[in-house]
């Protein structure tokens, strides 16, 4: 299959910039696709057709009318086919090397260094010009059964008669799109009816991309084969419904949710992915600042208090608190975690999942754990004002709480407790901090590539008071699946309470004059975070201003 390279003007950048078809499919939720050839995309267009009116233009560009449908095959659009082809099966499977992407004319190779002398000396002999990029083995080999897996499913017509539509090629399918999505490190698979067609689309780092667009005929076999593994009952297809199932792939076990909802094209299904692998990180791999780091090591290492972690769903709040967890617990110390769901499985600690919210919510487990001489809490989430009540009550007699709770910034975190009827003495001597995060995208460190920071770009720095001679941002390549990011990133914004700000909240001012206080006295803002990560190169700068969250 050849490399289709498109033309397009994107928004917010001054120069024209070539995208692959897949990484601009994958723009097309953002503001990228504000303009294109010049010609405005409403901002009010569904996903969908936003897809449908862009494979016209690129169709229309390339002069190939074919093209408009066949782009929306993900399943069969690879643009780095060439880049994988260009070396030798053999020479892959050996060296576990795998032809990531052409920079001009040089091929740029993702291999282990161990490898690297073997491949150099087989580029010599066939005078083919290389750049090699250490990669993990671990990495490679899933990257290389993903391009097996695309290979394959490029031989696989999908055009099946309703009447052969048998289990076997059915299962095989569904199989196929699943393992492609875990493979991609995709969170979620979207099954979504429309009247001509099923639409999968896979969120990869926080994004829904197109998979494949399989023709609408195929929904009820697709549909029926998901509700039988994951156990759901196939004949109702009015009521909402949820099971759960998994499945291996590769060396990994996933386990997957599954629920069911009702469209006026049909059934839609979403497959949440949870990989059973996934390890808690260090406090030092988090990625705050240095200051931050200090402050958020101070905040959980008080013997007690309280410690919440705010920000929307799918930020990263677990992560950020089973670092606190970990860096903390030792073998004396009994702690306790209530979370809904249990994501990482930590030895040696005690942890309850909620089963039955109704009946036994956090307030009834916390009260029970609280019974239990706990030293270390973790309540996973503060709902409703009496885990906050709780939390806090716990958190003064000698007991360190971590929680996380629902607010847009760190100070909206105090005032969510403050409404909670938690009177603000109680608060103000019992919360030692709070983190507020939102993740944001890494720049793919196979293809991140970095270049001459613009005049426009060195103004946005400074408002931030940053400077960067040079920016980074990802090429697209094979391992980011051409979006030129891999992977996530939390930005952060610590307010670490002090004896001023405390004595501050039991006056109650407004959140804006606290905002400022707590400002003055050196907590930075998200975005600040954001462009710092821009300005050292660890994210590209339109990443990060797409995170501009207003803080005011
Ligand atoms: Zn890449």
């Amino acid at each position: 299959m050849s490399e289709v390279t498109v033309k397009c003007e994107v928004a917010l950048t001054a120069e024209p910039r070539f995208v692959s078809v897949q990484s601009y499919i994958a723009d097309v939720d953002d503001r990228y696709v504000a303009t294109y050839k010049g010609k405005e995309v409403d901002g009010n267009m569904s996903t969908i057709e936003v897809l449908r009116e862009d494979h016209k233009l690129i169709a229309e560009h390339i002069g190939e009318e074919s093209f408009a449908e066949d782009s929306t095959q993900g399943l069969t659009t690879d643009p780095f086919a060439s880049a994988h082809t260009a070396l030798p099966q053999e020479l892959i499977a050996k060296f576990d090397c795998l032809g990531l992407r052409f920079d001009g004319d040089i091929l740029v190779i993702g291999a282990p260094k161990t490898n690297w002398p073997k491949i150099e000396e087989y580029a010599k002999s066939v005078k083919l010009k290389i750049k090699l990029i250490d990669a993990g083995e671990h990495e490679i080999r899933e990257a290389i059964s993903l391009t097996q897996t695309i290979a394959r499913s490029k031989n696989n017509s999908f055009d099946i008669e309703v009447s052969e539509v048998g289990e076997a090629p059915i299962s095989a399918l569904v199989q196929q799109i699943v393992e492609r999505a875990v493979l991609e490190r995709a969170s979620d698979i979207h099954f979504e009816p429309y009247k001509e067609d099923l639409l999968v689309r896979v969120r990869i780092d926080g994004r829904l991309r197109l998979l494949v667009s399989l023709p609408s005929r195929l929904a009820p076999a697709v549909t029926s084969r998901i509700k039988v593994l994951s156990q759901m009952n196939i004949v109702e297809r009015r009521r909402p419904q949820d099971g759960q199932f998994s499945t291996t792939v590769g060396d990994r076990h996933i386990d997957i949710r599954v629920a069911s909802v009702t469209t006026v094209h049909g059934e839609k299904i979403v497959l949440r992915l949870h990989d059973a692998r996934k390890q808690s990180v260090s406090l030092e791999e988090l990625g705050m600042s240095g200051l931050q780091l200090e402050q958020f090591s101070r905040m959980i290492r008080a013997t007690n208090g309280l410690i919440l972690v705010a920000g929307p769903t799918g930020s990263g709040k677990t992560t950020t608190l089973h670092s606190g967890i970990k860096a903390v617990s030792v073998s004396w110390k009994n702690v306790v975690t209530i979370e809904d769901p249990v994501e990482y499985v930590v030895p040696g600690i005690t942890q309850i999942p909620i089963i039955d919210p109704a009946n036994a919510g956090f307030a009834v487990q916390l009260r029970a754990v609280l019974r239990q001489d706990p030293d270390i809490i973790l309540v996973g989430e503060t709902r409703d004002a009496e885990t906050a009540r709780i939390s806090v009550q716990a958190a003064l007699t000698g007991h360190l709480v971590f929680s996380s709770i629902h607010a847009t910034d760190s100070v909206g975190a105090v005032y969510r407790l403050l409404q909670m009827d938690i009177e603000p003495h109680l608060v103000a001597s019992s919360l030692r901090g709070v983190v507020s995060q939102r993740l944001i995208r890494r720049n793919c460190r196979f293809c991140a590539t970095s270049y001459k920071t613009t005049a426009a770009e060195a103004k946005t720095l400074e408002a931030f008071g940053l400077k960067a001679a040079t920016l980074v941002r990802g090429a697209g390549c094979t391992l980011c699946g051409g979006s030129g990011f891999r992977d996530r990133i939390a930005t952060y914004q610590i307010l670490e309470m002090t004896e001023a700000l405390s004595d501050l909240i039991v006056s109650r001012p407004e959140p804006n004059e606290f905002r400022k206080y707590a400002a003055d006295s050196g907590m930075t803002t998200m975005d600040h975070e954001a462009v710092r990560l821009a300005a050292e190169g660890i994210t590209s700068l339109d990443e990060a201003l797409t995170l501009m969250v207003s803080s005011e």
